[in-house]
């Protein structure tokens, strides 16, 4: 399929496509929107299906860095890049160099970071041939290194943002929360929400990453299929996309959803079915804006750790300003905040 004919294609400004024949690097850089600075976004490692597969994952993945990074206040555009896991992938420091050597070639216009299937050590390869590279070790206190424990703080401002406002309660002790995937945002989320008070409901395909939770944080495990329909006051996705849809959305019993997974919903009329069904939603791109920030303050220089918090934290009051809106106007919070963004995007173009 051809770049332009992808329903995700909306209007990128460039889609470099990268391949180096001596490593076996195969990736695609999508740049959607320079408009209000360079294009900021993750590099993620996936085994797709097809070159088109991948085409459209990344188009999609970078309008939304594009959403993000304008709902986070950040003078960055929307951009992402991927990198093909082909059968005979080998994941050497020299392919991570070459993906290094085609940031470089963009002249700073995009600036990668870790996504799934990524480390701090790969980009600390990739770093060797492009000094377009974030989540970088951090000095002690200092933005940088992996942003997952700041996606989890800005989900957890969240969390307490959407209860304050559907729940009515300033505080989070007693309420439950069920989460979906406890990887990196999940558990330290987990970690938040525990020294919160809260009580935590879990699941993962990983055992190990379900066991780790429930002995530090009293988790309880439930099966894969069991998360979605559990009794809770609040559901937190933080694994893949796409799990709220026709389907799964009758089978919710919370109040609120809120977590840190990108595209969670399948389409976009499933917004509009989770606010019929009385569930209030944060939009994932203003929620999960906690390490897009920290990779900011990082990429902008010295930037001291309590200084990132404090722009983390300004997520719950976005948010807040996104629900009395969608409360205002009668439309779904998932198109409330593309309203916003777009009207920020366009207000730099
Ligand atoms: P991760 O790979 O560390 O964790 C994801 C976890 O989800 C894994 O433990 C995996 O086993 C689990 N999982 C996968 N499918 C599952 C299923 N069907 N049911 C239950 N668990 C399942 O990834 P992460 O960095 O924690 O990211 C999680 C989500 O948050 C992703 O959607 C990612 O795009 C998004 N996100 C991450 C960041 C970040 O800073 N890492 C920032 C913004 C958004």
């Amino acid at each position: 399929m051809a770049a332009f004919d992808d329903p995700a294609f909306d209007d990128h400004e460039r889609v470099v496509f990268c391949r180096d024949a001596a490593t076996g690097l195969k990736a695609i850089i999508a740049i959607h929107s320079t408009a209000l600075g360079p294009a900021a976004g993750g590099c993620r490692l996936w085994r797709y299906e097809s070159g088109d597969a991948a085409l459209h994952d990344v188009l999609r993945l970078s309008q939304g860095m594009s959403y993000k990074n304008a709902m986070a206040g950040l003078s960055f555009g929307g951009g992402k890049a991927v990198i093909i896991e082909t059968p005979d992938f080998d994941g050497s420091e020299a392919l991570y160099e070459k993906f290094g050597d085609f940031v470089e070639k963009l002249n700073g216009d995009y600036i990668t970071a870790e996504d799934v299937g990524m480390s701090v050590s790969i980009m600390e390869t990739i770093a060797r041939r492009t000094s377009h590279v974030t989540g970088l070790p951090a000095k002690t206190g200092h933005a940088g290194g992996d942003p997952s424990p700041k996606t989890a703080l800005g989900v957890f401002k969240g969390i307490e943002a959407a209860v304050g406002f559907k729940l009515r309660r300033d505080k989070l002790r007693g309420l439950t929360v069920a989460v979906q995937g406890v990887g990196h945002v999940g558990y330290y989320l987990c970690k938040y929400l525990f020294e919160a008070g809260a009580k935590l409901i879990v699941s993962d395909l990983d055992e190990s990453r379900v066991q780790r939770v429930c002995e530090e944080f009293a988790a309880t495990a439930v099966p894969l299929d069991d998360i979605l329909c559990q009794d809770a006051d609040v559901l937190a996705p933080c694994a893949l996309g796409a799990i709220l849809d026709e389907s799964s959305i009758p089978k919710l019993k919370v109040s609120i959803v809120a977590g840190g997974a990108n595209n969670q919903l399948q389409t976009q009329a499933d917004g509009q079915r989770l606010a019929a069904a009385g569930i209030l939603y944060a939009p994932d791109y203003v929620i999960n804006g906690g390490g897009i920030i920290n990779v900011a303050c990082e990429y902008a220089g010295d930037v001291e750790e309590t200084e990132v918090n404090d722009l983390v934290a300004k997520i719950g009051p976005r948010l807040i300003k996104i629900f009395e809106e969608a409360a205002a106007s009668g439309e779904p919070t998932n198109i409330i905040a593309d309203a916003q963004a777009r009207k920020i995007i366009a207000a730099a173009s």
